[in-house]
């Protein structure tokens, strides 16, 4: 097989967490018979020891100075050569504004296609066939490519990142490529976030318009911070300005998989599903036992949250 390029990101000088969910995706691919798995990535070669120990059999570091702007037109090129010197033909990037931006610019450029926010990933019959959803949500399709290389990018949090192995080996060379810059970056500035980041927490606590009141969000934001998890939201909550949009949960807002997802007072639409269903114990907080978060939840208490929320407060506490 002729191989996986997964293109890298950094963040802060260091390999972000998607380039590492990539690589456990590549791995995937790769027991499937997908080839070989290389990554890519802007910035210095010293960068590939982390992408070799998350599963990366082999790193190209693109080394031109052009690359640190992130654009994709000084991106292309570069990524383009990878692609020639690894032989690959699938290429992953992240469904990040990184990946949003280089994955149709690189796939525009090498006549090909590129399938958008992908969350399920196989070869099947030597050939990449992906899941995404569409019809906002209401519906997931399957693709496959005529063309190639096959370019995909991947939804966050749709693939758990390798533990990392110090022991893997693997090889690392430089490329010096990188397209000409036409747009150009005045400066970048970061979100502002306090507390666990809503997409790493190990527990989530989300509110929903069934809440009736924005203040019961302070209610949520103490059983979150005794569970040492964040506080996120449904869209209907955040439209109605009751919690900021940054914690919206689902198909237009983030995508979390913790260990625990507690939904109070949230109906579970389909879009709202699509950012949390791989949470690994889902318990729902509803007066309706008919709901479908109650139906695809692991333990529901099916009753007014108003009762339900402070008992568990309480109860936590105790064990404190
Ligand atoms: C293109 C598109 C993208 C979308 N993207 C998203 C997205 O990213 N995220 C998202 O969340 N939605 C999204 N939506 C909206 C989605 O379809 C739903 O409208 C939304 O998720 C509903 O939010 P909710 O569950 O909070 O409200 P509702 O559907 O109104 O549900 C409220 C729930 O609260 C329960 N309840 C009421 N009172 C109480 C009480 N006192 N105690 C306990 N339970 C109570 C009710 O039984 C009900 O189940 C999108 C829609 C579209 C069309």
């Amino acid at each position: 097989m002729p191989g996986i390029l997964v293109v890298a990101e950094t963040a802060d000088g260091a390999i972000a967490p998607i380039s590492f969910e990539l690589l456990g995706a590549a791995r995937q691919l790769s027991a499937q018979g997908g080839g070989s798995v290389t990554a890519f990535v802007a910035g210095p070669e010293s960068l590939g020891a982390a992408l070799i120990s998350h599963g990366a059999d082999s790193v190209i570091a693109g080394t031109s100075a052009a690359l640190a702007s992130g654009t994709a037109e000084v991106l292309v090129p570069a990524v383009t050569a990878a692609i020639t010197q690894s032989g690959a033909d699938v290429v992953l990037l992240g469904q990040t504004s990184f990946g949003r931006d280089l994955g149709p610019a690189l796939a525009f450029s090498l006549k090909t296609a590129v399938a958008m926010d992908c969350v399920e990933l196989k070869i099947d019959g030597g050939r990449l066939r992906v899941t995404r959803g569409c019809y906002g949500g209401n519906a997931r399709a399957e693709h496959t490519w005529k063309a190639s290389p096959q370019v995909a990018t991947v939804k966050p949090k749709s693939f758990d990142a390798l533990e990392a192995d110090a022991g893997r080996s693997g090889s690392t060379s430089a490329i010096a490529d990188a397209g000409e810059a036409r747009v150009k970056v005045l400066g970048t500035s970061k979100a502002e976030t306090t507390g666990v980041r809503l997409e790493d927490a190990p527990v989530v606590v989300s509110g929903g318009r069934g809440l009736g009141d924005p203040g019961a969000f302070k209610m949520l934001e103490e059983l979150s911070g005794l569970l040492k998890g964040a506080t996120g939201a449904s869209r209907a909550a955040c439209d109605l300005g009751w919690y900021p949009p940054s914690q919206q949960v689902g198909l237009t807002g983030k995508t979390v998989s913790p260990g625990l997802y507690i939904a109070v007072a949230i109906s579970g639409a389909s879009q709202h599903m699509a950012g949390m269903a791989g949470s690994k114990a889902i318990v729902a907080i509803n007066k309706d036992g008919d709901a479908n978060m109650v139906k695809v939840s692991k333990f529901a208490i099916v009753d007014d949250y108003k009762k339900v929320v402070p008992a568990l407060i309480e109860e936590i506490k105790k064990l404190a």
